[in-house]
């Protein structure tokens, strides 16, 4: 290897920016090929839990999460707005809810800062183990290390042979943001995120900083009327009376759409890898799938400190999976078991609930991501 060593990653996503910045940062040389044409994050909200945060803080970000929402408590209610679980979180765990636009931005500032480059209206079709990054009409791009960050229908991923399984769950979200604050959620409201249960129903609840709520509402695909576009207000009124303040003041929302579920052979293949929802997409009941993603993005960068012969880097790609891989494969676990909660009747739930979150296994379970310390991470 002569000079800077090279890394082209397709998918300027969260994954792509966390694993761009991070390897510039490392003095690697690092091109992004995007295939929208410009970077998107659609109009809904995301929570970056401790794991994140430290990452961001790793990035030169943490001014981002100054300027977030901060949460103490995911509370849940049930169908007659009765709290199950007053969701209180450690004092060590951070929980912050960003607008995706937010974060998006300050990713992509970070990775400019740090001299990656960024090239929007690229599609790549595929990759080879060999480290090209394969483009429509037969071209190719080569590089030390090529990494495909493409989201759940990843074509790199498919077209290295890592794909197990893509399943779509029968649950999916219609998400919003309206104008609001934390005087809307009721008395005792000021710090906290709601989760509200209603037969096979779901509520979320949360605010984000400058009187935004980020709102998702929840259902299966059976639920018609749940996931009509535009929205059927009297039907999700009548399912959270409590709440038809907020759901009176939703004016667009993004269409309901079901959760991936990505399961692969490898993170890698010789000179290639695949990360975030390409490599462990999740339904994101634990709010970790872009946590992971960063996350896993952050340790590959780490691996890739030094290398000074790029024939060492598939070895090093083979330990960082072996690292990192079971983490994220935990939350993936635990988010889909979460899932299952509402398909429990209702009195079921009330009772289930409380039991399931009074017990220690289970919160340090739900809560192992968020205790964990980030592979390259600078505290
Ligand atoms: C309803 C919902 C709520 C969620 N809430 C949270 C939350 O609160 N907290 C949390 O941590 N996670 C949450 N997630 C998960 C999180 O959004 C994802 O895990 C995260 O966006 C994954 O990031 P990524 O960069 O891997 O993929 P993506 O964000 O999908 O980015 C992939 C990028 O690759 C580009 N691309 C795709 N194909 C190609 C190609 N062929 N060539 C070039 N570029 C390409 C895309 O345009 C995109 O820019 C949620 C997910 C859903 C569905």
């Amino acid at each position: 290897m002569t000079g800077k060593p090279t890394a082209l990653i397709a998918g300027a996503g969260f994954a792509g920016l966390t694993a761009a910045t991070a390897l510039a940062q490392r003095g690697w040389s690092v091109t992004v090929l995007e295939r929208q044409p410009q970077l998107r994050a659609s109009g809904a909200g995301i929570y970056i839990w401790e794991n994140g945060l430290r990452i961001l803080e790793s990035l030169g970000l943490g001014g981002l999460a100054k300027n977030a929402y901060r949460g103490h408590a995911m509370e849940q209610r049930g169908h007659d707005n009765s709290i199950l679980d007053d969701g209180g979180l450690p004092p060590a765990v951070r929980l912050v809810t960003l607008h995706r636009r937010d974060l998006l931005e300050g990713l992509k500032g970070a990775a400019e800062k740090a001299g990656v480059e960024i090239r929007t209206n690229h599609e790549v079709i595929g990759a080879s183990a060999q480290g090209e990054l394969l483009l429509p009409g037969r071209r190719s791009l080569r590089a030390d290390l090529v990494i495909g960050a493409d989201g759940v229908w990843s074509p790199i991923r498919k077209s290295l042979g890592l794909e197990l399984g893509h399943q779509q769950t029968t649950e999916g979200a219609i998400r919003t943001i309206i104008e609001g604050g934390t005087d809307d959620l009721g008395p005792g409201g000021e710090d906290k995120y709601i989760e509200c249960w209603s037969g096979m129903r779901r509520f979320l609840i949360t605010p984000l900083a400058s009187r935004q709520i980020y709102l998702a509402l929840t259902c299966q695909e059976t639920d018609e009327e749940g996931r009509a576009y535009p929205l059927n207000k009297s039907s999700w009124r009548s399912s959270f009376p409590h709440w038809a303040h907020l759901i009176d003041r939703i004016d667009d929302v993004l269409s309901w759409s079901p959760y991936s579920i990505v399961t692969v052979r490898s993170w890698s293949a010789g000179h290639a890898a695949i990360l975030g929802d390409a490599a462990h997409a999740q339904p994101p009941n634990l709010g970790q799938g872009g946590g992971m993603a960063m996350q896993s993005a952050l340790a590959l960068a780490a691996y890739m400190e030094g290398v000074t012969d790029s024939r060492d880097i598939p070895g090093r790609l083979a330990q960082w999976e072996r690292n990192e891989r079971p983490l994220a494969e935990h939350c993936q676990h635990w988010s889909c078991l979460y899932g299952e909660v509402s398909t429990l009747p209702d009195d079921v739930r009330a009772r289930a609930i409380p039991k399931a979150m009074a017990d220690p296994w289970v919160r340090s379970e739900l809560l192992r991501a968020a205790n964990s310390r980030p592979t390259g991470a600078v505290a």
